[in-house]
């Protein structure tokens, strides 16, 4: 058997022209778009890079996008007072700020000081306990695990009493991927294991899973021999292997060791083309988010 691919690029595709229509009509609805700020501090290739794809997003699905680069050497307390600026800003309904930030400033401070409810990369520690208690609470979800949510929903695959293994415990995926599918509600209601580095039978625990979601950051950790026949495999890793000599580009290669595991899994999402472009498509999505509430259209 090979297995159904749940593509993201396409997954992707689907929600923001959701989201486009959305806009569409409450535009004509309360004469109001969706606010989005994205603040860039100095040049880095790879963080102009990421802002540049969000600007570019947002503007696609008629959002308000405001670029708002600063140089190098801003203080802390002037990248601080432009947090406080955009959180009074009634027409901003989201603040991302493009992480690293140059070492004399604070990362943390500075994600702290934005408004929890503008606070679309859902990092903020009060999103962060929204998210434990669940329900009408949260507000956002952080925008990978709500991709990979997404993906599992959209592709048909049962969740609820489901053995879901979460491979991996960071904050930004291990740990609230985990929180999120044990909760009650749709796409969730799973019973959920963590396992890490310190796991003493990583294959044991994998061949248990109706739902395989791999977040390690270890090229082809997982063996198609530790997938349960038929299962939904969730790859989020993203590792560089190489350098394709013709394009320049790196080559990409997931957790999962893709092209054996899906004669065995009944699903599995690819890398690259897989989880890694729903992450800015949830973005879009907290941001609309926002905006509704504060608009009261929710
Ligand atoms: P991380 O390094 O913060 O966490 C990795 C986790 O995996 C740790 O908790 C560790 O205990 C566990 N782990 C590592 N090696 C292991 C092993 N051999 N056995 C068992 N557990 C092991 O990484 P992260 O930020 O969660 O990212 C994980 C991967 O997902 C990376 O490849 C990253 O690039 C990718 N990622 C992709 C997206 C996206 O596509 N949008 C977003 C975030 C992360």
């Amino acid at each position: 058997m090979t297995a159904e691919i749940i593509s993201g690029t396409e997954i992707r595709k689907e929600i923001l022209a959701e989201i486009k229509q959305e806009v569409e009509e409450m535009k004509e609805k309360v004469g109001k778009v969706p606010g989005l700020v994205t603040i860039l501090v100095g040049k880095s290739p790879a963080s102009v890079s990421y802002v540049t794809l969000k600007v570019k997003t947002a503007l696609s699905v008629g959002f308000n996008e405001i670029q708002d680069d600063q140089p190098e050497d801003i203080s802390e307390a002037d990248l601080l007072a432009l947090i406080d600026k955009y959180n009074n800003d009634e027409n901003i309904h989201g603040i991302l700020v493009q992480l690293p930030l140059p070492k004399h400033i604070d990362d943390k401070k500075v994600l702290n000081a934005i408004n929890p409810d503008k606070d679309v990369d859902a990092f903020h520690p009060v999103n962060v306990g929204r998210l434990m208690i669940g329900g009408d609470e949260v507000r956002f979800l952080p925008c990978t695990p709500a991709g990979i949510q997404e993906m599992i929903v959209r592709s048909g695959t049962e969740t609820s009493g489901a053995e879901v293994v979460v491979v991996g415990r960071s904050n930004i995926v291990g740990k609230p991927i985990a929180m999120m599918m044990a909760q009650k509600g749709v796409g969730a209601n799973s019973t959920v294991t963590i396992v890490h580095t310190r796991t003493k039978d990583l294959a044991a625990h994998c061949k248990r899973a109706d739902i395989l979601i791999v977040a390690a950051g270890v090229p082809d950790l997982v063996k198609p021999e530790w997938i349960k026949p038929g299962a939904t495999v969730i790859d989020v890793g993203v590792n560089r292997v190489g350098m394709n000599e013709a394009t320049g580009k790196a080559i990409l290669k997931g957790d999962v060791d893709y092209d054996r595991a899906k004669e065995i899994a009944g699903k599995i999402t690819p890398v690259p083309g897989g989880v890694g472009p729903m992450t800015i498509a949830m973005l879009m999505k907290n941001t609309l988010t926002s905006a509704k509430k504060t608009l009261g259209l929710e």
